[in-house]
């Protein structure tokens, strides 16, 4: 393409230079419009064919044959101009394509954190192999500078972890033997001997690369404003145009005075050039491209332009609480009402949870330190907000709160001390509670002040827990409403009401670990789901995932999406803009084609280069 551009600038300056006139001239004027303008007719011709006219091809073809017609006709002589227009016209795709492609490409490699291959150890020897051949269990070595393909748990070695592409987090992460460890996080120091855990396919980095591949398949209003809006533009324009070139030299005919055919031809020819709507069906989705891998890179996942605009109109962020606000993390505070040994209702009870991927059964099992024998548990069934109950050594055990001791019909003695309280029963008798604490996380109380001061209008915590504890962590957080004890399903209708409640135009967020609340996520306007701890099922409810469970990513996805709409309607006011004024310039005669074309390259560049700058998200 570029040999073609020099081949027929170099023609058309020799030629304006040389004055060749009559046929000689037209023809070797014809060989450089033909260099650089074949493709472009040939598409015209086929979209004239299949009945598709109004596509850029068929604008510029029509503007620059008109304009070599108008020359014969007038044997003025003067083809320079439908040259000239047609290599501006490629000149600025040849640039558009590149730029697009590059940035395109930029924002994929940063995005890149698929491994190519997992060394595998088998008998004594290293064996170079797909991650997808990986089974669970086998023995993978990582070494300094690799990522890590799958995830799993470290045998031996001791390193630290740059997760920088999943995180965003820029500080190390030190591991040594028996931590987990994620895929798509790069070794840094250490030779590492990783016992996977899951498939390839399964691990987080599959997982995130699925996400990041379907993103681009949903498109935002925005998105679809356009081609909706490049549907009825373009027709309107070569109506307009036809109607420059007829109507006025027909009154003037009507009138009594002389017809000038060439001057309204020619007008109406530049007005087609102008009205190209390139930079606008270019830099939109450029854009949002950029937006969300600017968010991937600081650690937000985000699964489609239309969600980078929703959270853009958010004004209501509900949260869940343990998990989310809270680090999930309890510890055992102290042991009331026991009618057995404290130590044997703490291991009843970690008995029951062993299968729960509750944060509660996560750290009662932590408190219980001795090895668990799971084959002494049966019938686990997990009651969602309430609680388990299971057969531990063929006795039923219940543990959980005052709604599930309701629910077996066991009478619970309330507790007086601050914190969760997990009541156990066994057998129907109730043999005392736990009393259990979590802590905020960090971040959590700066995340709602930085919430506030990105404009959110109203937060929310929603929680199962004790109205006690519920009321205690709002209060330190700074959260506007908070409404506690509630089950899953009255965590949905609480989100119905609020979403009732506000008027359309606004979103309501909601933010959970996705641990009895995967509902949620996908009842609310935006579902952003805590992506380290999270379930799976949080991850695929979710509309935005933040990969390393910070409160703070929430304002900054919002910061981030705004900056990125921002952006977009930047683009779309400047481009319909200077389209417009052209276009009004180019009816009246005061522009030609010259700065027609210029005017449609430059503002492509000028929309390309600020849609670029959507990726950048580091500062906000
Ligand atoms: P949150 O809204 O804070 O995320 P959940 O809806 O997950 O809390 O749970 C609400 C309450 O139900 C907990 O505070 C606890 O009392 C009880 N509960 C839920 N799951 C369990 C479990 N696996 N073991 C014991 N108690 C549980
Ligand atoms: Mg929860």
């Amino acid at each position: 393409m570029l040999s073609r551009i020099i081949i027929s600038a170099l023609m058309l300056i020799a030629l304006s230079i040389s004055s060749v006139s009559g046929a000689l001239g037209f023809s070797l004027y014809m060989v450089a419009y033909l260099v650089v303008g074949y493709d472009i007719l040939i598409k015209a011709f086929k979209g004239i064919i299949r009945g598709q006219v109004m596509d850029e091809c068929f604008l510029m073809a029509t503007a620059t044959v008109g304009a070599i017609v108008l020359a014969l006709y007038e044997r003025s002589g003067d083809y320079t101009e439908a040259v000239a227009v047609m290599l501006f016209y490629q000149t600025g795709e040849l640039f558009q394509s590149y730029a697009v492609g590059k940035s395109r490409k930029n924002i994929t490699e940063l995005m890149d954190i698929r491994p190519d291959y997992a060394n595998l150890e088998e008998d004594g020897s290293i064996r170079r192999v797909d991650p997808d051949e990986v089974e669970v269990g086998s023995i993978i070595v990582v070494q300094p500078g690799e990522k890590v393909p799958i995830d799993g748990v470290v045998v031996s070695g001791q390193s630290s972890l740059n997760t920088s592409a999943l995180t965003g987090e820029s500080l190390p992460r030190s591991v040594a033997p028996d931590d987990e460890i994620i895929s798509g996080s790069i070794n840094m120091t250490g030779l590492l001997k990783i016992r996977t855990t899951k498939e390839f396919g399964e691990s987080t980095v599959s997982k995130i690369l699925e996400l990041m591949e379907n993103a681009s398949s949903r498109k935002s209003k925005s998105e679809d404003f356009i081609s909706k809006f490049a549907r009825v533009y373009t027709p309107a324009v070569c109506i307009s145009a036809l109607a420059l070139a007829i109507l006025p030299p027909l009154v003037s005919i009507i009138v009594g005075a002389s017809a000038s055919w060439g001057i309204w031809l020619y007008r109406a020819l530049t007005f087609l050039v102008i009205s190209c709507p390139c930079a606008l069906v270019i830099s939109i989705p450029l854009s949002f491209f950029a937006g969300i891998g600017g968010a991937s890179n600081a650690g937000i996942l985000i699964k489609g332009s239309n969600y980078l605009e929703t959270l853009s109109k958010t004004k209501i962020v509900v949260f869940d609480k343990t998990g989310t606000l809270t680090k999930g993390v309890f510890e055992v505070n102290g042991i009331h009402h026991a009618r057995i040994e404290d130590e044997k209702i703490i291991e009843y009870a970690a008995l029951a949870e062993s299968a729960s991927s509750h944060p509660i059964a996560k750290s009662l099992l932590n408190a219980h330190s001795k090895q668990l024998d799971r084959s002494r548990v049966e019938d686990v069934k997990e009651i969602s907000g309430c609680g388990i109950t299971a057969k531990v050594d063929g006795h039923e055990v219940a543990c959980g709160n005052e709604k599930l001791m309701r629910l077996i019909s066991v009478e619970p003695i309330p507790c007086h001390s601050v914190g969760t309280i997990i009541h156990v029963a066994i057998d129907k008798e109730y043999v005392g509670h736990i009393v259990i604490s979590d802590v905020e996380k960090a971040h959590s109380k700066q995340a709602v002040k930085e919430l506030k001061r990105a404009g959110i209008e109203k937060t929310v915590m929603l929680t199962g827990d004790r109205t006690a504890v519920a009321d205690t962590v709002a209060k330190t957080l700074g959260i506007d409403e908070v409404y506690s004890e509630l089950l899953p399903s009255d965590k949905v209708s609480k989100v119905e009401e609020l979403l009732k409640a506000k008027s359309p135009s606004e979103a309501l967020a909601f933010v959970g670990d996705g641990i009895n609340d995967a509902p949620v996520l996908g009842r609310a306007d935006i579902g952003i789901a805590m992506g380290a701890m999270g379930s799976d099922a949080a991850i695929e409810a979710a509309d935005v995932v933040l990969m390393d469970d910070d409160p703070l990513k929430i304002a900054k996805a919002i910061k981030i999406s705004k900056k990125c709409l921002r952006i977009v309607y930047q683009n779309i006011v400047f481009a319909i803009g200077v389209k417009f004024i052209c276009l009004v310039l180019g009816a009246v005669g005061l522009a030609n084609m010259w700065l027609a074309i210029f005017a449609d390259v430059g503002v492509m560049i000028i929309a390309v280069l600020n849609a670029i700058r959507a990726l950048f998200v580091k500062k906000l």
